[in-house]
């Protein structure tokens, strides 16, 4: 069993009060539609993806922060996440399955809650995206083999989104031993198969269109704040969209402008009544909100969204992480994570009506209602080793505690309709509603952890 190690210190939350202030000048300055990066670091001329950035600079133009951002992290050959194993106290961040076994644990609650909720169905896919480790599904997975009772023989598989070969290869490694194989072509869209260590199928792909349709619970943890952003500001002029270009007067670094004109992306992301005046829009992550919320509501199913978010209020969120430290988002880029909070109002709006939706709530809400105190309790009972005692509370702590990760850390749900409602009154020949009849089925189950009465 994977232990709970000695973090304090080392998570993104704790070395992040606040975000860089980005924008520093105005744009009322005529002549000077631009304006620098933060940071006097410079991004190393010498770095290949650099180079790949500035040549497309100069090929084109000015990119968008979304595609500086989309080539960072996920260029096929370069990209940070497509090098790097950057999770856990020796890379650039931590994150809440990392820091405790118990947040898995509460999670693969959630899951069966949720297929419970929904009748039981005999087919239940667990899909996760961006599965970093591999610990999150793996203690979700013990949670599932020590309830295989309560599962009834239901036929489980396990479907992973994963962009990164790297981090594909440490899940694997995680979740089946050696029990797994790499796809023959890199066309595939199943690039990697095998079997858990619980004896599960499990299967790899780059996007969710790849994944079989069916029942599903999709978990997306620190995911969406990985998903490319466009930035805009609020000018006199109207909104413009901020981009990354090449500073004239030092060619070895990137700096943040201003463009001018409207662009696509300003014209179509940003809401007619906003008030802030610097914007952050995420418009892959509504793509794959509407396409979860598609799925659900013909498939049956949840989604659990769990990142840093807010609900529509804040600006600036856009950072960079190295080293556990802040770090200036221009400088090395493809040497360190780059990240932004999750609009979730932003993802309510682009699921629409399809699905039901509730949160965000808060982590510290959510793992109380998911019974965190009583599992501390569980397994402090069960450990006499002080050291391993300790880290168990230190764990929780860090999870829960609002000046830490609980109250910056949100979930947020995504359900089939059927799932909030009582079974409908049956139908009277012919097609037609019975008179009302006081409604019999039973209620439906709480969705647990939204609210007070979840399987604590
Ligand atoms: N969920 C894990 C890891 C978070 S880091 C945890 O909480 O510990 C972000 C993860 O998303 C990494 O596994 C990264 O490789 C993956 N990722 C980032 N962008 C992606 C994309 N566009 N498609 C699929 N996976 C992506």
């Amino acid at each position: 069993m994977r232990t709970v190690r000695a973090l304090q210190g080392l998570s993104r939350v704790l070395v992040c009060p606040c975000s860089p202030p980005l924008f520093v000048r105005s744009w009322s300055v005529a002549q000077s539609q631009r304006f620098s990066s933060s940071s006097a670091e410079k991004p190393m001329p010498g770095n290949s993806m650099f180079r790949h950035l500035t040549s497309k600079i100069k090929a084109t133009g000015p990119i968008s922060v979304a595609e500086y951002m989309r080539e960072v992290l996920t260029n096929p050959v370069m990209g940070y996440y497509v090098q790097n194993d950057m999770l856990g106290p020796d890379g650039d961040f931590i994150t809440s399955p990392e820091i405790s076994q118990i947040f898995g644990e509460l999670l693969g609650i959630w899951c069966l809650s949720e297929w419970m909720g929904a009748g039981k169905p005999s087919r239940f896919q667990l899909v996760e995206f961006g599965p970093g480790r591999g610990s999150l599904a793996n203690d979700i997975l013990r949670v599932f083999s020590q309830l295989r009772g309560a599962l009834g023989g239901a036929a489980v598989s396990v479907h992973l989104v994963e962009v990164s070969p790297k981090l594909s290869q440490v899940q694997a490694q995680c979740l089946t031993g050696d029990q797994s194989q790499v796809s023959a072509s890199e066309d595939e869209p199943v690039y990697r198969q095998g079997t858990t260590t619980t004896g599960l199928p499990i299967s790899w792909y780059r996007n969710l269109d790849d994944v079989p349709r069916g029942f599903s619970i999709y978990l997306a943890h620190e995911f969406f704040d990985a998903l490319p952003i466009h930035m805009f500001q609020g000018t006199e002029k109207g909104w413009r969209e901020v981009m990354v270009d090449i500073d004239p007067d030092d060619p070895g670094k990137l700096r943040l402008v201003i463009v001018p004109a409207p662009t696509l992306a300003s014209t179509q992301l940003i809401q007619a009544d906003e008030k802030r005046r610097h914007v952050e829009v995420c418009p892959e992550g509504g793509v794959i909100v509407q396409r979860l919320a598609n799925r659900i509501a013909e498939d049956g199913g949840a989604a659990l969204i769990a990142d840093y978010g807010h609900d529509g209020t804040k600006t600036d969120t856009f950072r960079g992480f190295k080293g556990h430290k802040l770090h200036d988002v221009l400088a090395s880029p493809g040497s360190a994570d780059l990240t932004a909070d999750v609009d979730y109002s932003y993802l309510r709006r682009m699921a629409g009506a399809t699905v039901a939706c509730m949160g965000p709530v808060s982590q510290k809400d959510f793992l109380k209602n998911m019974g965190i105190d009583t599992r501390l309790q569980v397994l402090l009972r069960n450990c006499a080793d002080p050291s391993t005692r300790a880290q168990l509370i230190q764990g929780y702590d860090m999870l829960t505690n609002p000046l830490k990760m609980g109250e910056r850390f949100q979930f947020f749900t995504m359900l089939n309709h059927s799932r909030l409602t009582r079974p409908e009154p049956e139908q009277a020949k012919g097609g037609k509603k019975m008179a009302p009849v006081p409604k019999k089925g039973p209620a439906p189950l709480p969705v647990a952890g939204f609210s007070e009465l979840g399987l604590s």
